[in-house]
């Protein structure tokens, strides 16, 4: 059965049934930034956000959609990073059981809180199985649901009303940069945007070595890539959806990339002079304005901050690893 695309009515849904549930996260500033670009930035904290990203909104929302005659049956998600957390926490919230398919060589971290939220893990070898394969045929057995990551409608709305929010919160924007992987945070982001403040300059920002969204919006086609090596190992993804990516192309202002080292910098201004712990994923946002340097001048800026799920110890190699001085002038 094909679900239409969503649009900014499944995002106001989307946000009824969340409201409760998922943290309405705070906006924060920074005077010291704003003063060095001539700009207003507001920061949108989904890394406050329950499981620690803004996965839960989607999560959730997908779930509670599942009418409830037909949850008992379960849910299947694969994912080694937030989606299978978010999955879980909301199946375990919904009473339903959640299956989750991860590598076997996740870390221990991810596979004890996967579990520590009452899911099934199932383990399968990332080099020499197929994960989608395994997934749909949990998910056949079961008679579950399969909930992907981005490309699916109420996985879509639901991350869109995280700027939903945001909008509310701040009013009119000039500009806003979001994370970008799959697409489902950007393109849930543009239905908000587009349906409340059209004249706002929307940016989807991905890592430099898995710019697949950039050469998809420039070709107006999904290009496809291998998957790419990057500390932002929450946009790792290969190739848009086929429900984001014409979102995506209707709506953005464009496509930026940024370097792993743009986002150890952001990492460390996150850090530093805001005193919070950003995932490399999170920093993209922040990044890609950055890139943008005067022209930020005068704008009320968004940034969404996608979530902070890092190890202390990644933390503090990546931090270790680029000696910076950028902030030190602010
Ligand atoms: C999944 C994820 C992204 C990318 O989101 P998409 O909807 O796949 O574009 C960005 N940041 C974090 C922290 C994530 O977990």
């Amino acid at each position: 059965m094909q679900r239409p695309p969503p649009n900014f009515s499944s995002v106001t849904a989307a946000a009824a049934r969340l409201d409760g549930v998922a943290h309405r996260t705070p906006v924060l500033t920074s005077s010291s930034l704003n003063k060095r670009y001539g700009a207003e930035f507001f920061f949108k904290c989904e890394n406050f956000q329950r499981m620690g990203a803004f996965k839960f909104r989607g999560g959730y929302n997908a779930l509670a959609s599942i009418p409830v005659a037909e949850r008992a049956a379960g849910v299947v998600a694969y994912s080694s990073g937030n989606h299978a957390q978010a999955i879980a926490l909301s199946a375990q919230m919904l009473a339903m059981p959640a299956v989750i398919v991860m590598p076997e060589d996740a870390p221990a971290l991810k596979l004890a809180a996967t579990r520590g939220y009452g899911a099934e893990v199932v383990l399968y070898n990332r080099y020499t199985q197929d994960r989608s394969e395994i997934s749909l045929g949990i998910a056949k057995e079961r008679g579950a649901r399969l909930i992907p990551p981005y490309d699916h409608p109420d996985v879509i709305a639901g991350q869109g009303t995280a700027s939903l929010e945001l909008f509310e919160q701040v009013n009119e924007l000039d500009m806003l940069f979001i994370c970008l992987g799959g697409g489902g945070l950007l393109a849930g982001g543009l239905l908000a945007a587009a349906a409340l403040n059209p004249a706002c300059a929307v940016y989807g920002v991905e890592p430099e070595a898995g710019n697949d969204g950039q050469q998809s919006f420039r070709k107006g086609e999904i290009v496809s890539i291998p998957t790419p090596k990057t500390i932002a190992d929450g946009a790792q993804t290969q190739f848009l959806g086929e429900l984001t990516f014409p979102i995506i192309k209707s709506y953005a202002r464009d496509i930026l990339s940024v370097s792993d080292d743009d986002l150890i910098q952001s990492m460390r201004f996150f850090f530093e002079r805001m005193k919070m712990v950003v995932e490399p994923t999170g920093c993209l946002s922040l990044a890609g304005a950055l890139h943008l340097g005067e022209k930020l001048k005068g704008k009320r800026v968004g940034i969404l901050i996608s979530g902070g799920n890092v190890d202390s110890e990644t933390f503090c190699r990546l931090l270790a690893s680029s000696s910076s001085t950028r902030w030190h002038e602010l």
